[in-house]
């Protein structure tokens, strides 16, 4: 009838009003102060399976917005990178897992890795990276500790900006890692001339292993090709045994996912982590 199809409509309309408020809204509260946000940072341990020790943590941002919950990190990433605003975000996340960490190496004598995701608009950065030069000798982190995780997707052997500031990170010994490994756009080729500390390969591929058999194939070919590039590899989103002992099998040991732990607060790390060890 008339009627529905109005109120559909005005519905539809409605809703699309919502979205672009909701997105404005939250583009608005990025360009302000971070600290007035509920903006915060959980970490995530990665694990090597033969002892059950933490290998180093992914660092994670979470929002739980007052007025629209959980917002998704990509969600809110991708409308920060887009709006100018992932250099602060990034630099805001920095300097409250650097004040953290510098105590937990005074304290615990921490000395494992802390990843950090860059996405390739920040990559290209320099100014960028100059900071986080800065911000390592202010909270006194070892570069060595420092690990910058970078996506695929990135124009990781064309963009002249990128690769500089790549050879600028390997001066200073900060590592580097390879994150979503498999799903990008790299041509593995390249990544011989391409200076790597760790692959991570995708949960894309971890969640076929015992349904095809083909993903099964490619796993195998990554950890030859990561053999070849002397680097290590880890795998993501493990969340049952089974996967493990077919990781394991292939001979990966490296693993990060909720198998083993979820990302947890700084608080709790440090108390399930640290304080108990
Ligand atoms: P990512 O870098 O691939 O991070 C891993 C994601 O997988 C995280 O989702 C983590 O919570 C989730 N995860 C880990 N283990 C498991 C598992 O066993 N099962 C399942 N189902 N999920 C697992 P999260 O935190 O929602 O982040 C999603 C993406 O958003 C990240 O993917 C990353 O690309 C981006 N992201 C998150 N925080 C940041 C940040 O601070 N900066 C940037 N640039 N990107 C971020
Ligand atoms: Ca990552
Ligand atoms: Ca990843
Ligand atoms: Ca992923």
């Amino acid at each position: 009838s008339k009627k529905r199809s109005i109120n559909n409509f005005s519905f539809f309309e409605y809703s699309m009003i919502e979205e672009i408020e909701r997105k404005v809204h939250i583009e608005n509260e990025l360009h302000g102060n971070l600290k007035d946000t509920a903006i915060h940072f959980v970490v995530q341990p990665q694990f090597d399976s033969t002892n059950n020790e933490v290998i180093g943590v992914e660092v994670l941002t979470r929002w739980i917005h007052p007025k629209y919950g959980y917002i998704t990190p990509p969600e809110f990433i991708g409308i920060a990178d887009n709006s100018g605003r992932i250099e602060e975000l990034t630099k805001y996340l920095i300097c409250e897992v650097f004040s953290k960490v510098s105590k937990w190496i005074q304290d615990y004598g921490f000395n494992k890795p802390v990843a950090i995701n860059i996405t390739p608009k920040l990559l290209g950065n320099r100014k960028f990276f100059n900071d986080l030069i800065h911000f390592i000798q202010f909270y006194n982190i070892p570069p060595q500790m420092v690990d910058i995780e970078i996506t695929e997707n990135a124009n990781l052997d064309t963009d002249q900006n990128i690769l500089s500031n790549i050879a600028f990170c390997r001066k200073y010994g900060i590592r580097l890692s390879l994150d979503d490994f498999g799903t990008g756009y790299s041509k593995l080729a390249d990544l011989v001339d391409f200076p790597i500390d760790k692959l991570k390969i995708d949960k894309y591929f971890v969640d076929k292993i015992g349904k095809e058999t083909n993903a099964e194939l490619i796993l195998h070919t990554f950890m030859n090709l990561a053999k070849g590039l002397k680097c290590d590899v880890l795998a993501e989103g493990v969340e049952t045994k089974e996967q493990v002992d077919y990781l394991n099998s292939l001979g990966l040991t490296y693993f990060q996912g909720y198998y083993f732990s979820k990302p947890v607060s700084l608080e709790e790390f440090e108390q399930t982590y640290l304080i108990n060890n």
